[in-house]
């Protein structure tokens, strides 16, 4: 390998001499000092990310509201927060993650089809900046408990607008048989009861039609459809102050070309400055795209086992840890922290969990021995937040790398811990 070679796409990542390192990190130290897995993130790339989103509405009235289930963390939230950042948050418990992290409620947006009660009192006692309602049926209670409260819920309307962002089907969220947000025929007639109710302030429209998107086109169209409707609510005498328009905006894991952040926002506002909504309030809700390549889950070889049909690398990462595999057939590359010369052999590089489902990456060619390092790329968004303790497994530690200085920022978690709030009969 040759030195100072930048990952594609990632420039924070790179091998610098024969070690990758993130940022000012050797990965291989990291790993001694840590153990495996490890989660090391990158604050630098973090920035950079919001950054691409920030020039691209630069004099615009713009609130980027990071959607922290793609890794909700307390010091990842710390970032954005100190950036500037509100959050999109989908439960109580994010919230609670939010407050903890120094976040500003005024700054937060509730998304989700099933807040419950608890959750709207709670985030309506610390004053949340609005509730994206994905129901007529939700509008109704929101407005109940609001008045228990003696206050009035700010609300946007999740509006669905039927456009195929062409992504994995459990990733897609605008279509019509979405359980998300409310069909763009029946809009209308939802902010009529919301402007009708006396717990209910309307703020604001929002949606959001899937993720991991790589192309501009569904964008331009459900901003057309989103318009369309904006219009249609405004005529009707219900204003809207904001436009919200989700996230989605998918990274590059395999060779996936999305367009980036600010050059998508120069044609989105090109089309608003065209139908004349370019001066309003706008709010955008980024996940993946600003922590996936911002992270990497360094694992270790326990053992390889050649076979007849398939080698297999056994690493001491697994489902648990990395669920994308399984859940989604998602593809993450695999690097070696200290390359090896040699042509290497092609490994399906699996897990230790008892499922067989349980893998990390099919067909991998990779010179390899056991005790490596591995680093699994693209790591930073829907992996930690999505771990779980499946085979009492104790979650990942996770760093964060400012510079030349690796913060641990979330301890491993012990088989104790995993259940400490058991107990026998
Ligand atoms: C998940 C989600 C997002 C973020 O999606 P990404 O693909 O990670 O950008 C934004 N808004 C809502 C409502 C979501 O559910």
């Amino acid at each position: 390998m040759t030195s100072n070679t930048a990952l594609p796409g990632q420039p924070h990542i790179a091998y610098a001499g024969d070690q990758l390192h993130v940022e000012g990190a050797a990965l291989s130290q990291l790993a001694r000092e840590h153990g495996t897995p490890l989660f090391v993130y990158s604050k630098a790339a973090m920035l950079a990310a919001l950054a691409a989103y920030q020039r691209g509405f630069a004099g615009r009235q713009a609130q980027i509201c990071y959607a922290m289930k793609a890794n909700s963390s307390l010091a990842i939230l710390q970032v954005f927060a100190e950036a500037g950042c509100g959050f999109d948050i989908v439960s109580g418990g994010e919230l609670a993650r939010v407050l903890a992290a120094g976040g500003d409620p005024a700054k937060v947006i509730f998304s989700g089809v099933g807040k419950t009660r608890a959750e709207m009192k709670q985030a309506l006692q610390v004053g949340i900046g609005c509730f994206n309602v994905e129901s007529e049926a939700e509008l109704d209670v929101l407005s109940e408990v609001a008045m228990g409260l003696g206050k009035q819920a700010p609300v946007s309307l999740r509006v669905n607008p039927n456009v195929d962002p062409k992504t994995h089907p459990y990733i897609s969220t605008g279509l019509k048989g979405n359980k998300f947000g409310i069909a763009h025929e029946e809009a209308l007639r939802a902010y009529r009861h919301a402007a009708s109710l006396p717990g209910l302030k309307v703020v604001g429209i929002d949606c959001h039609i899937g993720s991991q998107i790589t192309d501009s086109t569904p964008y331009l169209d459900a901003m057309d459809r989103v318009l369309d409707l904006v219009a249609e609510v405004e005529s009707a005498g219900i204003p809207i102050h904001h436009i919200d328009f989700g996230g989605g905006l998918g990274i590059n894991y395999n060779g996936d070309t999305p367009p980036e952040a600010d050059a998508l926002w120069a044609q989105l506002l090109t089309k608003l400055d065209a139908r004349g909504y370019g001066q309003r309030q706008l709010m955008i809700e980024p996940g993946r795209s600003l922590v996936g390549n911002a992270g990497v889950c360094l694992t270790e070889v326990l053992y390889l086992k050649p076979g007849e049909q398939k080698n297999f690398c056994i690493v001491d990462a697994a489902m648990n840890d990395l669920p994308r595999p399984a859940m989604y057939q998602a593809f993450h590359q695999i690097v070696p922290v200290t390359p090896r010369p040699g042509d290497g052999v092609v490994y399906d590089v699996v897990g230790p969990v008892c499922e067989s489902g349980d893998w990390i990456g099919h067909d991998r060619q990779m010179q390899v021995a056991a005790g490596d390092v591995l680093a699994v790329l693209s790591a930073g968004a829907y992996c930690m937040s999505m771990a779980s303790n499946y085979n009492t497994r104790g979650r990942a530690a996770e760093i964060l790398v400012d510079g030349t200085k690796a913060h641990l920022i979330r301890q491993r978690e012990s088989a104790f811990d995993t259940f400490a709030l058991e107990q026998l009969v």
